[in-house]
């Protein structure tokens, strides 16, 4: 694997017993936080990132074990890793491109199906797939030598915000003050709560069941997805190898017995769903990792930015909305709230602060329409696969079918899925 190389040294996370200044304080140590506070400090902005796992570090993800938290990353993800010098420093070895998406209606046949081919799109590939810690780990390593980035092993307890700068007071002590503050803190965000910014929330009253599986058959770098009768939908991503993740998110009930099956009863479990079609695309499947699950919904913060009278705080990735898994978006969707927010900081005018409210604003603007269409799609896909009356799911696999005949509406497909959107 390739490293990240600087001439600066190492420097050791900071205590935060102390009071301290920065431009910028990002609060949040996920992908997109850390993400961001690094992409804020290679534009020369003085950063804070504060997050309470940021001491531990994490390792390089290696042979044969595979993370459980693995993702689909966009095109537009791997653009703005590029942009942070991320994506050349990561093990390519560990990442696995998506050349086809091959996704079934309950019938689970070819007159409810649609597929989409990067051969088609004219595009290499349509995604890749990987693990969290591997890119984690790798902005983990950028940021350790990026000197006006500075890291915080902290929890961020309260918030004031007046009309010059904001001040955040920490768990252990210290105090933070900044110009701006970027809230990466997550779905059910503190700071967006503190702030009062109202949100529109919605539990799909199902889990996603996470485990990796190694495969009988090559899965062709093809992602499956079906949807089953009742709203189950089964998703089958592809790894290095002959490896799949997967993804099943169903009801409650039903993900508390799925995390009690035996490597047998997981075989009559994929045997009897889709009329054993997974088991005929990929063969026999072995668990190679413990089952998780991750409680669904919907969220979506009124405003990205805050708070009303004098806005100083903006929101990033979950913090700002969470969608259902079925498209693999969300992690991309809070990337690009990043790439936007970077571009916007980065080629301000001369004579504005980075907490001007022209900028938040058009940040904001930028960020409405992305967010409302994805979790429009995201939701109402959802919600039809879901539903039980036969004139719905009439009109789905009619649909399904037809937008798998029509170039047009695939190529328009593709395009969103790809998230292409300028941010240089
Ligand atoms: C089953 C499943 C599969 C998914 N698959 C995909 C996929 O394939 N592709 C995709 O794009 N997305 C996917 N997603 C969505 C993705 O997981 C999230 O959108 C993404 O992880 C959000 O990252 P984040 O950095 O915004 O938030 P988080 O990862 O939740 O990070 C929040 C951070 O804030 C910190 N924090 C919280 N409170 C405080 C505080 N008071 N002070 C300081 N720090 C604080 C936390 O410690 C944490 O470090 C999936 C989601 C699920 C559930």
């Amino acid at each position: 694997m390739s490293e990240v190389h600087t001439n600066l040294p190492f420097r050791p996370l900071t205590p935060s017993l102390q009071n301290k200044t920065a431009d910028v304080v990002v609060v949040g140590g996920g992908i997109v936080g850390k993400a961001c506070a690094l992409g804020l400090a290679q534009s020369g902005l003085q950063t804070i990132e504060i997050a309470p796992d940021l001491g531990q570090s994490i390792p390089s993800p290696q042979g044969s074990h595979w993370g459980q938290r693995i993702y689909a990353f966009s095109p537009s993800t791997q653009k703005l890793l590029a942009q942070l010098q991320i994506w050349d420093a990561i093990d390519h070895g560990r990442l696995q491109t998506v050349r086809d998406m091959r996704i079934y209606g309950d019938r689970g046949g070819k007159e409810d199906y649609l597929h989409l081919s990067a051969f088609e799109a004219g595009t290499p590939q349509l995604a890749w797939i990987g693990e969290s810690d591997l890119i984690e780990h790798t902005i983990d390593q950028a940021s350790r030598f990026q000197n006006k980035l500075e890291r915080i092993s902290d929890v961020v307890k309260k918030v004031n915000v007046d009309s010059e700068k904001t001040a955040l007071h920490l768990k252990n002590g210290g105090t933070i003050s900044a110009k701006l503050i970027i809230a990466a803190d997550g779905a059910n965000s503190p700071i967006r709560n503190e702030l009062g910014i109202t949100v529109s929330e919605e539990s799909y009253a199902q889990s996603a069941v996470v485990a990796n599986w190694s495969c009988a058959y090559p899965h062709l770098k093809t992602a499956f997805q079906w949807f089953l009768p009742g709203g189950d939908i089964v998703a089958m991503l592809p790894l290095p190898g002959k490896q799949v993740s997967m993804v099943w998110s169903t009801s409650p009930e039903n993900t508390a017995d799925l995390l009690k099956l035996s490597q047998t009863q997981w075989a009559d479990q994929f045997a009897f769903i889709a009329n054993g079609a997974i088991l005929k695309q990929l063969g026999e499947l072995k668990l190679y990792s413990i089952p998780i699950a991750f409680p669904l919904r919907k969220i979506r913060a009124e405003r990205f930015i805050g708070p009303e009278a004098s806005p100083k705080v903006v929101l990033i990735g979950d913090a700002a909305h969470v969608m259902h898994p079925l498209a693999g978006q969300g992690l991309n969707l809070g990337l690009r709230d990043v790439a936007v927010l970077l571009n916007t900081l980065s080629k301000r005018e001369s004579f504005r602060q980075p907490n001007d409210l022209v900028l938040l604003r058009r940040y904001e603007r930028q960020r409405q329409g992305d967010t409302s269409a994805l979790l429009w799609v995201t939701d109402k896909l959802k919600k039809l696969f879901s539903a039980t009356s036969n004139t719905k799911r009439q009109l789905r696999n009619w649909g399904l079918d037809l937008v798998n005949k029509s170039h047009f509406i695939k190529q328009r497909l593709i395009e969103r899925a790809l998230g292409e959107i300028g941010f240089e």
